[in-house]
C-alpha cells in the first residue's frame, strides 16, 4: 500500500505544519509530469495483478491458528533471493500494512497477448511456493480477506490471534491505542504505525468501526457488547454490531487488485471510468470476509470496515459539529469509492457533490488542464498523513514523494495513476475493490475477467457510465450478506450506444442528451454478468464472442473459458462466493452454538480447511464446480461450455 520511504517520521503536529508545503508541491511535481508526458501515445496494454497474503501458524494440539508476525522477515528474504539477485526474477514481494502480511505481484508486467492471459496461475503458484517455502513448520501462505477470529477474549486483555501473543495496548502512546489489536501486529517499518497515529490524532479519537451482526437463531437480541471502563469503546460501539477500533481491523485485510497500462492519457481516462461502473459488482462476485473479530457479521465484503478504518476526518468534517477549525465538510472516508468519471463522456453522469480546493482547481485550469481533471485534484483536499524529516524538501521537476503522499494515501475502487518522473511507464489505472479468493485458481479468474472486460472496452467501444451516484448506490448494496445473488444493481441498459467516438471527446460527437433514467435500470448480477433474453447482452457472453474473434491457442483458450465458467456460475448462484462457503462451514460446524461466535477451534479448521483447498488438497466442488482438480490436471480442460 504505496511508498516506503526510508527516513524519521515526523510527529501529527509536525506532519501537519507541512500540509500546505506537501499539497503545494505535491501539485507542483504533477504538473511536470503531466506537461512532460500528457501527449505521450502509443504505450502497449501491459498490466499486473497484486495478491495479498496472511502468514498463518497452526497449533494442531491445541485446535489454534494464528497469524505470524514474520512479514518483514519473510519480506527481506524474498526480496533477498528474488529481485536483489536476479533482476528478471519472476516475482517481486511488497511489504503490506500488517506484520502477518505480504504482497506479491509477477516480477515483470504482463502484455497485451492473449497466451499471456495463460500464465497469471503459474505466477501464482510460483509466489505462493516461494513464500511457503520460506515459512516454519505449520505455517502456511493464507489468501483470506479477513481473518476469522481475533480472538474474542482479547477485550478481556488475554493475548490471542498472533504469534508471538502480544497484548493490545490501549493507553496513551500507542499507534492504535485499540482494546483488540496489539501495534506489534502493525508491520514494524515506521511508515505504518505513523498513518495508524497520524489518523487517529488527526481524528481527534480512535476510528469506529461498526459492523451489523448476524442474527443467529441464539445471538443475544439485542447483542450488546460491554465495555467496561473504557467509555470511548462504550460511547463509539453501537447495539447490533461487532465493535472495532483500530486501522489493523480494516488494512489489515487482504485483497486482489490489477493494474493497467493505457496506451494514452485519454484511454486510461476512459477505462478509469468504465471500470468505476463494475466495481461494485465484482467486489459482490468476490465477497469473501463475512467474519469480524470473533463473530459472524452481516456482510460479505470488506469494503466498509477499510473504509471506516482509516476515516480520519475530523467531527466537524464529518457534519457533527460546525466547522471551526477545519476547511470543508467532506462526505467520505479516504478510503472510499471514487467522487468523479475523469473521460468526458462521463461528465453529464458527474453528479456527487465534489469538494475541492479552488485555488488549486483554478491553477490546474490555468496550467492547461482541463475541467475534468483538473478537479481531480479533489483528492488533495486531504491532509499527508506521513511525512518523513528527510523528505521535505525535494527536487519538483524530478521527484514525486509530495504528490505520491497524497495520491496513495487516497484509497479509492479505482486509482488513476500518472508516469513516475522519468520513466518509460505510461498512464494506468488502478482496480481496486475484489476480495482475495482462496485459491490461484479463483484469484486468476477473476483477473483474467477484469483484465479481458478491458479489452472487450476497448474494441468494442462499450460503455457502461449511469450516473456516479447510482455506482455509489451500488456499492453499499454489494456488501450486503449474499448481495450477489440477493440484491439489484444499477446497470446500463444499452452497452453499445457509445460508437466510436467514446475514447475521444464522444459526449459532443456522439451528441448524447442528457442522462436519461431509461438509460440504466436494476438488474441482478446474474444478468449482468451471464444476460437475459430481451433485456441484457450480459458480460460473460460479450466476452465469449470476443474470444471467438481472436486467435488464441488452443491451451489458453480452455484456461479462460474455465476462468470465465467460474465467474458465470458465481454470478448464477450454482457455485458459491467465498463468503457464503465460509458462512455455511461455520454454520456446519459441530461446535457453533448458532449465537454469531467463531470460538478458536472453529477458526482453526475453518483455516485449515481454507489451506488444504488452496493447496489442491481436497477438493471444494461448492466453490470451485465439480472434479474441479480432474478438469485441471487430468490433461481433460477441454470443456468449454463457459
Ligand atoms: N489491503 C487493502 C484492501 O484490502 C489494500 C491496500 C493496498 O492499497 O495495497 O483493499
Ligand atoms: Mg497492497
Amino acid at each position: 500500500m504505496g511508498l516506503l520511504s526510508q527516513g524519521s517520521p515526523l510527529s501529527w503536529e509536525e506532519t501537519q505544519r507541512h500540509a500546505d508545503h506537501v499539497r503545494r508541491h505535491g501539485i507542483l511535481q504533477f504538473l511536470h509530469i503531466y506537461h512532460a508526458v500528457k501527449d505521450r501515445h502509443k504505450d502497449v496494454l501491459k498490466w499486473g495483478d497484486e495478491v495479498e497474503y496472511m502468514l498463518v501458524s497452526f497449533d494442531h494440539e491445541k485446535k489454534k491458528a494464528q497469524l505470524v508476525l514474520s512479514g518483514e522477515e519473510l519480506l527481506e528474504t524474498l526480496q533477498e533471493k528474488g529481485e536483489r539477485t536476479n533482476p528478471n526474477h519472476p516475482t517481486l514481494w511488497r511489504p503490506e500494512y500488517g506484520s502477518y502480511m505480504i504482497e506479491g505481484t509477477p516480477g515483470q508486467p504482463y502484455g497485451g497477448t492473449m497466451s499471456e492471459f495463460n500464465t497469471v496461475e503459474d505466477n501464482m503458484r510460483k509466489r505462493r511456493k516461494e513464500a511457503t517455502s520460506l515459512l516454519g513448520e505449520n505455517q502456511a501462505l493464507c489468501t483470506i480477506t479477513s481473518f476469522p477470529s481475533s480472538s474474542i477474549c482479547c477485550r478481556l486483555g488475554c493475548p490471542g490471534f498472533t504469534l508471538p501473543e502480544f497484548k493490545p495496548n490501549p493507553v496513551e502512546g500507542g499507534a492504535s491505542k485499540s482494546l483488540f489489536f496489539p501495534d506489534e501486529a502493525i508491520n514494524k517499518h515506521p511508515r505504518f504505525s505513523t498513518l495508524t497515529r497520524n489518523i487517529r490524532h488527526r481524528r481527534g479519537e480512535k476510528v469506529v468501526i461498526n459492523v451489523p451482526i448476524f442474527k443467529d437463531k441464539n445471538t443475544p437480541a439485542p447483542f450488546i457488547e460491554t465495555f467496561p471502563e473504557d467509555e470511548e469503546a462504550t460511547k463509539a460501539s453501537k447495539p447490533d454490531h461487532i465493535y472495532m477500533d483500530a486501522m489493523g481491523f480494516g488494512m489489515g485485510n487482504c485483497c486482489l487488485q490489477v493494474t493497467f497500462q493505457a496506451c494514452s492519457i485519454s484511454e486510461a481516462r476512459y477505462l478509469y471510468d468504465q471500470l468505476a461502473t463494475i466495481c461494485p459488482i465484482v467486489m459482490a462476485l468476490s465477497a469473501a470476509s463475512p467474519f469480524y473479530r470473533g463473530y459472524v457479521s452481516d456482510i460479505d465484503c470488506r469494503w466498509g470496515v477499510i473504509s471506516a478504518s482509516v476515516d480520519d476526518r475530523t467531527r466537524e468534517e464529518r457534519g457533527l459539529e460546525p466547522l471551526k477549525n477545519n476547511h470543508y465538510r467532506i462526505s467520505k472516508s479516504r478510503y472510499d469509492s471514487i467522487d468523479s468519471y475523469l473521460s468526458e463522456c462521463g461528465e453529464k453522469y458527474n453528479d456527487i457533490d465534489l469538494t475541492k480546493d479552488k485555488e488549486i482547481y483554478e491553477q490546474l485550469l490555468q496550467e492547461g488542464l482541463d475541467h475534468l481533471l483538473a478537479q481531480h485534484a479533489h483528492l488533495f483536499i486531504r491532509d499527508p498523513l506521513t511525512l518523513f524529516e528527510e523528505k521535505i524538501h525535494l527536487d519538483d521537476a524530478n521527484e514525486s514523494d509530495h504528490f505520491e503522499n497524497i495520491q496513495s494515501t487516497n484509497w479509492q475502487t479505482m486509482r488513476f495513476k500518472p508516469p513516475p518522473p522519468n520513466s518509460d511507464i505510461g498512464w494506468r489505472v488502478e482496480f481496486r475493490p475484489m476480495e482475495v479468493q482462496l485459491t490461484d485458481f479463483e484469484n486468476s479468474a477473476y483477473v483474467v475477467f477484469v483484465v479481458l472486460l478491458t479489452r472487450v472496452i476497448l474494441s468494442y467501444k462499450l460503455d457502461f457510465l449511469i450516473p456516479l451516484s447510482k455506482v455509489d448506490e451500488n456499492m453499499k448494496v454489494a456488501q450486503k450478506r449474499d448481495a450477489v445473488l440477493q440484491e439489484l444493481f444499477y446497470f446500463r441498459k444499452d452497452i453499445c450506444k457509445g460508437g466510436n467516438a467514446v475514447v475521444d471527446g464522444c459526449g459532443k460527437a456522439a451528441g448524447r442528451a442528457e442522462p436519461a433514467a431509461e438509460e440504466y435500470a436494476l438488474m441482478t448480477i446474474d444478468t449482468i454478468i451471464n444476460g437475459k433474453e430481451g433485456v441484457f447482452p450480459g458480460l460473460i457472453p460479450v466476452l465469449n464472442s470476443y474470444l471467438e474473434s481472436m486467435e488464441v491457442d488452443v491451451d489458453t483458450r480452455c484456461s479462460i473459458l474455465n476462468y470465465l465458467k467460474l465467474i458465470k456460475k458465481r454470478a448464477s448462484g450454482e457455485l458459491m462466493t467465498v463468503a457464503k462457503w465460509m458462512r455455511e462451514f461455520i454454520a456446519k460446524h459441530p461446535d457453533y452454538k448458532q449465537d454469531s461466535v467463531i470460538t478458536d477451534q472453529m477458526n482453526y479448521s475453518l483455516l485449515l480447511k481454507c489451506n488444504q483447498i488452496a493447496n489442491e488438497s481436497c477438493e471444494c466442488p461448492e466453490l470451485l464446480g465439480p472434479a474441479f482438480r480432474k478438469v485441471r490436471y487430468s490433461g481433460s480442460k477441454t470443456d468449454s461450455s463457459a
